[in-house]
């Protein structure tokens, strides 16, 4: 894979180089909810049409990466409520 023909994956401090056609890498695309991964797909499709449909494409990729960034989050988020649990049984 030549570097010219990829970027990195859109989500957030993700820096794994893919193909230019995809918006996320596996791992992230995954974590996209279905009917923003569908919108994201339709707005690119028709993204060289007019700038009322760039704008449709670039507020669904907006929105696909707040929402991988959201579950990051709570992932995080989970994991230190699991450590504090730990810390708690220790009477810290
Ligand atoms: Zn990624």
């Amino acid at each position: 894979m030549s570097a010219a023909h990829t970027h990195s994956c859109k989500a957030t401090s993700c820096q794994k180089q893919i193909p230019l056609d995809l918006l996320m890498c596996m791992t992230h695309w995954r974590m996209v909810p279905a009917p923003l991964a569908r919108e994201v797909k339709r707005t690119w499709q028709i993204r060289d049409r007019g700038e009322a449909r760039t704008l449709a494409y670039q507020a669904a990729v907006t929105a696909a990466i707040a929402a991988v960034e959201a579950k990051q989050n709570r992932k995080i988020a989970e994991r230190k409520q699991t450590e504090l649990g730990l810390f708690s049984d220790l009477g810290l």
